[in-house]
């Protein structure tokens, strides 16, 4: 066994809906802590995946992904060659650890941020080197340049950030990476930036046709409610796509996903949809915190970073009413998806009743 690997922590993943209801003994149970589309998915996917044909079942994959690639390399105006597909996002930040990292190396994150970074640095053997957010958590881009040496390998930007749902303006971003070095890879998760007020503005997309050095990333878990089906992608730059594509598994993205994801980009309906309904649940949760005189991140997000004294107590209350945040992300905070506008109002009412509750004691 690799010596990096002795020590590692699993992720803990989410509990199995029946599972958790059962245990607490409750009739309804709404998660909102692992940023999933409280609004499910496009009909238009049940439709394409009930027409797969099952004959085809003992067949591999397209290995190439081909409708897919044209579809999204035609929504993203990039070339169908910088697209790498993979299983989940997930799978993209191990098999981009896998490729630039080797032991001994360093690698860059702003804190807090999503933990599979250092999860698979850990898994290679590599140093994670963490610059803590300024004071309204937005990044601290000098304090990261500060932190680049020759051994750092990659520096991950998580744009809008998970946990604090804050983002960076694409302008920034391109400015840090005009000062980094070209052997460093600069890798832009962009798994939330739909649900950005300016996503179009806002994404780098366009930045790895620009600079070998940089990869960005999506995700067809959050605002096209795919998690189920295990679908993400990287767009590389022309030098680094062939790599790629062959520490890649030949077959990794299975035919019924592929005809998923194919689906859920055509239908942009109900992407357009869902960013709305979050906007605008977003503002009610702004309003709300400003009234309570509860401290949270800007968020460009699906969920929302917010401070409370007794986190851990106002979590526990309202998992008993039927709602699960995020705990454990940093101490006396919470991240909370942005649900439905009915579910909005009852957690907010619980929340106030709370806060109206501990104030009297
Ligand atoms: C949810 C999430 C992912 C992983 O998404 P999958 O495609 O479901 O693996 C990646 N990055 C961030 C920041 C996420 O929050």
């Amino acid at each position: 066994m690799k010596e990096s690997v002795r020590q590692l922590q699993p992720y803990v993943p989410e509990k199995p809906l029946a599972t958790l209801q059962q245990e607490l003994g409750i009739a309804r149970l709404v998660r909102l802590s692992a940023n999933e589309n409280p609004y499910g998915t496009s009909p238009k996917v049940a439709e394409a995946v009930k027409a797969w044909d099952f004959n085809e079942s003992n067949r591999y994959p397209d290995g190439d992904a081909t409708a897919l690639r044209q579809a999204v390399a035609q929504q993203q105006s990039v070339d169908p060659d910088q697209l790498v597909f993979s299983v989940g996002l997930d799978e993209m930040i191990a098999m981009v650890s896998r490729t630039f990292l080797s032991a001994g190396d360093q690698v860059l994150v702003s804190a807090p941020t999503f933990s599979e970074y250092a999860l698979h640095a850990e898994i290679e053997g590599a140093k994670l080197v963490s610059v803590p957010t300024l004071p309204n958590d937005q990044v601290d881009f000098d304090g990261l340049l500060a932190a680049i040496t020759p051994a750092v390998k990659m520096v991950w930007l998580c744009n809008p950030n998970n946990p604090t749902g804050t983002s960076e303006p694409l302008a920034k971003i391109e400015w840090f990476i005009q000062q980094v070095p070209a052997t460093t890879m600069v890798l832009i998760d962009e798994a939330y930036i739909d649900f950005a007020k300016n996503a179009a503005t806002l994404t780098a997309m366009q930045l790895p046709a620009k600079y070998d050095n940089v990869v960005v990333m999506r995700t067809f878990s959050k605002a096209y409610g795919l998690a189920n089906f295990r679908i993400g992608y990287g767009i590389f730059s022309k030098a680094y796509a062939p790599t790629m594509q062959a520490v890649r598994l030949p077959y990794n993205v299975n035919a019924i996903t592929q005809v998923a994801a194919l689906a859920a980009v055509k239908d942009t309906s109900f992407v357009r949809q869902t960013v709305m309904k979050n906007a605008a649940e977003r503002q009610a949760w702004s309003t709300f915190f400003d009234q309570q005189g509860i401290r949270y991140d800007q968020s460009d997000a699906n969920f929302i970073f917010f401070a409370y004294p007794e986190a851990t107590a106002l979590a526990d209350a309202l998992l008993h009413h039927g709602y699960s945040l995020r705990t454990g992300l940093r101490d006396g905070w919470l991240r909370m998806t942005i649900g439905t506008a009915a579910d909005g109002q009852d957690l907010r009412k619980l929340i106030a009743a709370y806060q109206a509750k501990s104030a009297r004691h």
